[in-house]
């Protein structure tokens, strides 16, 4: 079976968060590292599933990462009140936390915190200063969460970071297990850039159709779907016995590749399983769409 990409990606263009619509929060918005408005700051690791370096097991990651020395100024993202400060986390270092009426952002193994709880702080104004986890990597880890102070209110802080978006993930449809016809399993790969590490979604439907058949308007057999939002909701592991760590949760399998900021992309494999298949292996069509934290979509068809 072969598989070609039969439609490009749909872009919608997004300019970057500098305001946010509709939070309580309006106002200007920087990055925790460089205070800058815009940019492709190098992450070290991603908001979601995440390759644990000590055991090869994937964990749940709720923030970015951005790896700086020790010392560097760690910057308000945006106007607020400072809700928390611990001065040990279990992590490593110190956690300050800021309230914007609508939304919290944290800010985790700083070595240094220059403000108290209650204080006022502007966007781009000072903070504190970075520091490094419990096993000696120092960077910041940063969190947004929305609507609610939970872990599983966590969402991808390129959701409301500024960055350049240089369009949607690419996928590939890889191995499709044809085992048992009726339920194939389809192995999908999803990538994104260095510069955006802002994968959302990835999703598969499988469709009856013959070779070449325009796979828009049928119905689909079965339907499936990766969603991180969903995912740290449903599975947040504090306040859930499902855990997210799971390595295949619902049926869906996800490998993330190890990564770091010098590789030029960040790549997941996610495996479906208990899709509704067809009798017929030359009539099984599969379809995988993904979708990046702004928006842009791109779609992938088996012909
Ligand atoms: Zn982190």
């Amino acid at each position: 079976m072969k598989f070609l990409l039969l439609r490009g990606a749909s872009v919608l263009v997004s300019a970057g968060a500098l305001f946010l619509a509709g939070c309580g929060a309006d106002g200007p918005v920087v990055w925790p590292i460089s205070g800058a408005t815009e940019g492709d700051f190098p992450l070290s690791s991603t908001f979601g599933p995440r390759v644990r370096t000590e055991d090869d097991v994937y964990d749940f990651h709720r923030g970015i990462d951005i790896a700086v020395p020790e010392g560097t100024d760690v910057y308000a993202v945006a106007a607020g009140r400072v809700s928390e400060i611990q001065k040990n986390t279990s992590a490593g270092g110190m956690l300050v936390k800021v309230d914007h009426g609508g939304y919290y952002s944290t800010y985790v193994h700083c070595s240094e915190v220059d403000v108290d709880v209650g204080d006022s702080v502007d966007a781009g104004e000072v903070i504190a200063l970075s520091g490094k986890a419990s096993n000696g990597f120092a960077h910041l880890h940063f969190e947004i969460r929305k609507p609610g102070d939970n872990k599983k209110d966590c969402v991808h802080p390129l959701e409301v970071l500024p960055y350049t978006d240089k369009g949607a993930p690419t996928l590939e449809i890889g191995k499709v297990d044809m085992t048992n016809p009726l339920q194939p399993k389809v192995t999908i790969t999803a990538r994104v850039g260095a510069g955006e590490l802002d994968l959302r979604r990835v999703s598969v439907a499988t469709f009856e159709a013959d070779a070449g058949a325009i796979l828009e308007g049928l119905v689909p057999l079965s339907e499936r779907a990766y969603d991180i939002d969903d995912w740290n909701r449903t599975y947040s592991s504090s306040e859930s016995d499902v855990v997210i760590d799971d390595p295949d949760n619902e049926g869906i399998l996800v490998r993330p590749q190890k990564y770091n900021n010098t590789m030029p992309r960040y790549e997941v494999d996610f495996t479906f399983t208990g899709l509704v298949g067809t009798v017929t292996s030359g009539l099984l069509r599969i379809r995988a769409v993904a979708t990046d934290v702004t928006g842009n979509v791109i779609s992938v068809e088996s012909h």
